[in-house]
């Protein structure tokens, strides 16, 4: 199984669209991605199980 999952992520500062890989195989975790457009911080809390991304929360970190 592939616990490397890519999720898109919309930041909340300029509204850019990118994709970021996400390691499902520790189960729900938050981290922190730079924005690459903007690079402003970009909180992303995911809910996820083994594999199989459930839903991704972001916030302005
Ligand atoms: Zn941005």
């Amino acid at each position: 199984m592939d616990l490397e999952v890519e999720s898109q992520i919309v930041c909340p500062y300029c509204g850019a669209v990118f994709m970021t890989v996400v390691d499902t195989s520790s189960g729900t975790f938050s981290t922190i991605e730079d924005c690459e457009v903007c690079c402003r911080p970009i909180a992303v809390n995911v809910h996820c199980h083994y594999g199989e991304i459930e839903a991704v929360d972001i916030d302005r970190a």
